[in-house]
């Protein structure tokens, strides 16, 4: 932080600043120009809040000079975090991108069964489906709890799929947990700070899904609470941002991508179904997401979105699907980075759910 005094701001106004700074043991540095005196803080500001002094007599401005996240800053770990599986399956840095897939909402098992089939031909290797969902109206369907994580379970087992699902409360982080390979958190709960705190005590990967309304730095810094909790295993997600634009549900913000990849080590991918609202524009914008250097991304599939109980309107049908992960892996070879596509052989060998290690 630096304090930018105003034009010939008095040396009383001067004196009492660094006065008051070094009185809480926080070190300045005086720099004085001709006409324009800057104060440093060198080190901590010992919990101050820096910013607040740009109300006090002489101050012209406060300027931030270092990021407020560390342990997500590229500067502090230059290296890109890759989020790996048991199986060797990896996600980040320059392993292959990945889709995941499946229905907004678990509805049944047999809708659950018939999606799961249809991203493993595919050669998908990632399920979602919510079981907890966060919903605008309290009157619309808010998903089968434990129930659908159940049915995630069985499902992913026959075909050999990892499982993303949401949590929506604390309380839950520890099941939700062990049903799942990456536990999601949802656009609306990405400043729930003790939802956050909750994540930081597991190990397992947490998608974290950028708020409809937050800045880039927002984002970084909810990220910044589960790794300072200890899970460094964080995947983040741009599922797009409200603006004025009324064409589409969200504007799905490509830019996000090598914008936070500059910035930090984490991995990213792009939901362009919450990121569109609207099917037809879905693969265009994971065409987008996969050449703009994007990890990843994440669609709504279903059987039949028409009787979809949530988000319909922006589920793929199979045969959409299928046609965008065709896409997807030319766009991956055109760039030199594949697509992670794993042909299914028919084979529902149940094998033990893969654990996480942490990187
Ligand atoms: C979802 O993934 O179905 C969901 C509710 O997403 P978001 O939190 O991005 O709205
Ligand atoms: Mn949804």
């Amino acid at each position: 932080m630096i304090i930018v005094m105003q034009r010939g701001a008095s040396e009383d106004h001067i004196a009492r600043i660094i006065q008051f700074l070094t009185s809480l043991g926080i070190n300045v540095e005086r720099m004085s120009g001709q006409q324009q005196t800057i104060i440093g803080i060198v080190g901590s500001s010992n919990g101050l809040d820096i910013q607040s002094m740009s109300t006090m007599d002489g101050v012209q401005d406060v300027v931030r000079v270092s990021s407020p996240y560390k342990l997500t800053s590229r500067t502090t770990h230059p290296a890109d975090t890759i989020v790996t599986f048991a199986d060797g399956t990896r996600i980040g840095g320059n392993a292959p991108s990945i889709v995941i897939a499946g229905p907004c909402s678990v509805e049944s098992e047999d809708q659950l069964r018939r999606t799961a089939e249809c991203v493993r031909k595919a050669g998908g290797r990632f399920l979602r489906g919510g079981a907890f969902k966060p919903r605008t109206s309290p009157y619309a369907f808010q998903g089968l709890g434990f129930d659908g994580l159940e049915m995630l379970r069985k499902v992913s087992q026959e075909f050999g799929l990892f499982i993303v699902s949401e949590v929506m409360e604390p309380a839950h982080v520890p099941s939700i947990a062990e049903f799942t390979d990456i536990v999601q958190v949802g656009a609306r709960n990405m400043q729930n700070f003790p939802l956050l705190r909750q994540l930081g005590n597991i190990t397992r990967p947490v998608l974290l899904k950028r708020g409809p309304a937050a800045t880039i730095e927002e984002w970084l810094m909810a990220a910044e609470y589960i790794m300072a909790g200890g899970n460094q295993n964080v995947i983040l997600c741009e599922r797009g941002i409200r603006t004025f634009e009324t064409a589409v549900r969200h504007t799905t913000d490509i830019s996000a991508v090598p914008i936070v990849k500059k910035l930090s080590h984490l991995p990213v991918i792009v939901d362009p179904s919450h990121g569109t609202g609207k099917r037809e524009y879905v693969n265009a914008m994971s065409r987008a997401a996969i050449a703009a250097g994007a990890d990843g991304v994440m669609v709504e599939v279903h059987p039949d979105p028409d009787r979809a109980l949530s988000d319909g309107g922006q589920s793929l049908t199979f045969e959409l699907f299928e046609e965008m992960v065709c896409d997807l892996v030319r766009i991956g070879d055109a760039l030199d980075r594949p697509l992670l596509i794993e042909p299914f052989t028919g084979s529902t060998t149940l094998k033990p759910r893969p654990k996480v290690s942490a990187h």
